[in-house]
């Protein structure tokens, strides 16, 4: 009988990355180094039951090793997650690449990454994120096959924000279902925090719909366009979470649903497509309810650029198949609802549940044989 190794009375508890892998068990962590190219990366793969685990690479000026690494674990579970409960078969896993993307990103570190990628051989797929641009995508594509989300004159599926975009939108007509009993977002004050790739098209069809919808930026010049193409109003950074509102959609940064911004928020509904909105799952997946607000988990409302990315890599791509897949998320988000009611769980825990009970069904199945 093979005796299982309890971690927290094992010398292994000394060695603080094993340790932070098992705490939601991690599958499997590399590091890569290259002095050559000044290459220093953390490639984490969450969870590989449903397929291959896939994430973008993130390149980030962090201050030492352990926050990248926490990074990155923390960001692989989130994709595992993300698109299980999107019924896609794929696993969870990120990159992280330490550096400055500004002044110590090159062709020969970037093909030197791909190789490191292509040494795993498909167990995980990359694809862009923060401070990765379409340049460092063609590099890498040099040296592996194991890429997503590629530009469309790269034979990709170009910008996934509009799909984004439309699943955010059903999850927002699911939640006004849900409080409403009608999902009509028409007359609905809506503010739209970012109004980048995927605020501002989600600002279309939240005017098209006829909601009042008001936005927000860092960026003046973005804001002033928008607002001039859609007609929404402006709102600023200081006055927005004291607006009397109906839904407040988060699409600019994550853990902007706080303990201060929760004490003020008047709201019935938070949806949009930020990843990690609540800043403590823990805390604030409880305080929304017990201000009577309804909060769509962000990684079942944003899981359309991933749908997108999914069906690239099924080959054939196109946009449709996309979409009509991305469709299911308004079904998903009320079937989130009614698990949380009748579990008496916030709405986060019970997409949480809903992954694991995917993976772990899919988890029997393959080991059946
Ligand atoms: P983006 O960079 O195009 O847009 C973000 C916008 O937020 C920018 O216009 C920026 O100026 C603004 N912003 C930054 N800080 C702000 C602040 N403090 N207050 C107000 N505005 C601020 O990004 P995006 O692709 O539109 O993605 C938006 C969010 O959705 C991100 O959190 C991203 O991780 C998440 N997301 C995006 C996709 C996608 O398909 N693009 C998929 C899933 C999740």
């Amino acid at each position: 009988m093979i005796e299982v190794l309890n971690i927290k009375n094992s010398p292994l508890a000394e060695n603080p990355v094993i340790a932070q892998m098992s705490l939601h068990n991690h599958e499997q962590v590399v590091f890569c180094n290259d002095n050559e190219t000044g290459l220093k990366a953390i490639v984490a793969i969450h969870n590989t039951v449903l397929g291959p685990s896939l994430g973008g690479t993130r390149m980030w000026a962090y201050k030492n090793e352990m926050e990248a690494l926490t990074d990155a674990l923390r960001l692989s579970r989130g994709m595992t997650y993300k698109s299980a409960v999107a019924g896609l078969n794929l696993g969870g896993g990120k990159a992280v690449i330490i550096g400055d993307s500004k002044t110590q990103k090159n062709e020969a570190l970037m093909r030197r990454f791909g190789k490191f990628i292509n040494s795993l051989s498909g167990k995980y797929i990359t694809a862009e994120d923060v401070g990765i641009s379409t340049k460092d995508m063609e590099y890498i594509k040099m040296e592996t096959d194991f890429v997503s989300g590629l530009p469309e004159n790269m034979g990709g599926s170009g910008d996934p924000s509009p799909v984004t975009a439309y699943g955010v939108y059903l999850a927002m007509k699911a939640s006004a279902n849900e409080k409403w009993g009608n999902d009509s977002l028409a007359g609905k004050k809506v503010v739209v925090q970012g109004i980048g790739h995927v605020g501002e098209s989600l600002v279309s069809y939240l005017v098209k719909d006829g909601a009042k919808v008001f936005i927000n930026d860092i960026n003046q010049e973005r804001l002033a366009v928008v607002a001039k193409e859609t007609g929404a109003s402006v709102i600023d950074s200081g006055k927005l979470y004291d607006l009397d509102m109906d839904i407040y959609a988060p699409c600019a940064l994550g853990a902007t649903v706080n303990t201060d911004t929760l004490n003020r928020l008047k709201c019935s509904i938070i949806c949009g497509s930020a990843n990690n909105q609540l800043s403590d799952e823990n805390i604030h997946g409880n305080m929304v309810i017990e201000k009577g607000i309804l909060y769509a988990p962000d990684f079942v409302a944003n899981a359309g650029g991933i749908i997108n990315v999914y069906y690239e890599l099924e080959g054939g791509y196109n946009r449709e198949r996309a979409l009509a897949h991305a469709e299911k998320i308004y079904q998903t988000t009320l079937n989130i609802f009614k698990t949380a009611k009748e579990q008496n769980i916030p709405t986060y825990m019970a997409a949480n549940r809903l992954a694991e009970k995917r993976i772990a069904d899919i988890g029997k199945i393959k080991l059946s044989f």
